[in-house]
């Protein structure tokens, strides 16, 4: 059980700490899609001006992008990803996957993935650096890292995040942008790595008041990514589980845990270290194309472009 306002120590925490709410993932991901200027970033991601104002302001000041003359030219200062922003390049096609494979794409975002060494229609596989064996949640052990323990949380600061963006979400989460840009959810899900699943425990686990509990937990088996499992008929009681959807966001936290263990925030050892059960070795995660399982990369992934329609008469 957590002391007071603690949660257990997480990564995949601290990462979100340093990326930000749902309008800086939104932001990344068209940085990672060759967009690099102000007015570019608002068409694409729709934010109001002040917003993405504060939001690019706070991607500089956590290092993950950096604010310098335009490769094109001209005078205008243009947004680029630094290195520690690049390296966040495997967990947003995670994202991209994810939202493709279960209808739940970003906004403009990619319908379709190719990889242009193959050629092929794609979707991006974690598999693992040792082994080449494919990385899902049953295939990796978790064990305490030397950073494991409890952190105090921000209660207040996390609660009024989900409250700020209220207001236009549905009672579905519609992207993983919007599941790891509210942090109650993200850390909701988390707790089923660790083999949480009841109420109380998960309750207990994250401090979390029960009210806010109850409206997550409702979220997540709305949008199909929890399902409820009844263990105990009078009262009834349940249990909540991954579905195949939700199991399925599981490289995503792993790839964002990496992240922050490769890149130390704050100088913290790693709260968690994940070994994959095939060889045992901690897992060193790489992203591979499903159809030639070569390695992807920022070069040579590109966008399908949506299907085009057949001329009238033209044969096939
Ligand atoms: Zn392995
Ligand atoms: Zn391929």
């Amino acid at each position: 059980m957590a002391p007071n306002n603690a949660i257990m120590k997480s990564s995949v925490h601290k990462a979100l700490n340093t990326i930000g709410d749902r309008w800086n993932q939104l932001i990344l991901q068209e940085a990672f899609r060759g967009v690099s200027r102000f007015e570019d970033f608002r068409a694409r991601t729709g934010a109001p001006r002040n917003t993405l104002t504060s939001r690019l302001r706070s991607l500089v000041a956590n290092g993950l992008l950096e604010k310098r003359a335009s490769r094109a030219g001209g005078a205008r200062l243009s947004y680029y990803l630094t290195a520690m922003g690049l390296d966040l390049f495997d967990s947003t096609l995670i994202a991209w996957c994810w939202g493709i494979r279960w209808d739940a794409v970003t906004p403009s975002g990619p319908a379709g993935l190719v990889h242009t060494d193959c050629g092929k229609a794609m979707l991006p596989v974690m598999v693992c650096g040792h082994c080449d064996g494919e990385v899902s949640l049953h295939a990796c052990r978790h064990h305490p890292g030397p950073g494991a323990g409890f952190e105090e949380v921000d209660v207040i600061r996390l609660h009024r995040r989900r409250q700020s963006a209220s207001d236009e979400r549905p009672r579905k989460v519609a992207d993983v942008a919007d599941m790891t840009g509210d942090r109650w959810t993200g850390l909701v899900i988390s707790t089923q790595y660790f083999g949480v699943h009841r109420f109380d425990d998960i309750r207990a686990a994250l401090n979390i008041a029960t009210n806010i509990l109850t409206d997550r937990l409702n979220v997540l088996v709305n949008s199909g990514v929890f399902e409820r499992r009844l263990y105990e008929m009078s009262p009834p009681r349940y249990e909540y589980w991954l579905t195949k959807k939700g199991k399925d966001l599981y490289p995503h936290a792993l790839a964002l845990m990496l992240w922050a263990d490769k890149w130390p925030l704050n100088g913290e050892q790693p709260s968690v270290i994940v070994t994959h059960r095939q060889c045992g070795q901690p897992v060193e995660a790489k992203m591979v194309c499903s159809e030639c399982r070569e390695p992807l990369t920022m070069d040579n992934v590109t966008e399908r472009k949506p299907k085009e329609r057949k001329a009238v008469g033209e044969t096939a």
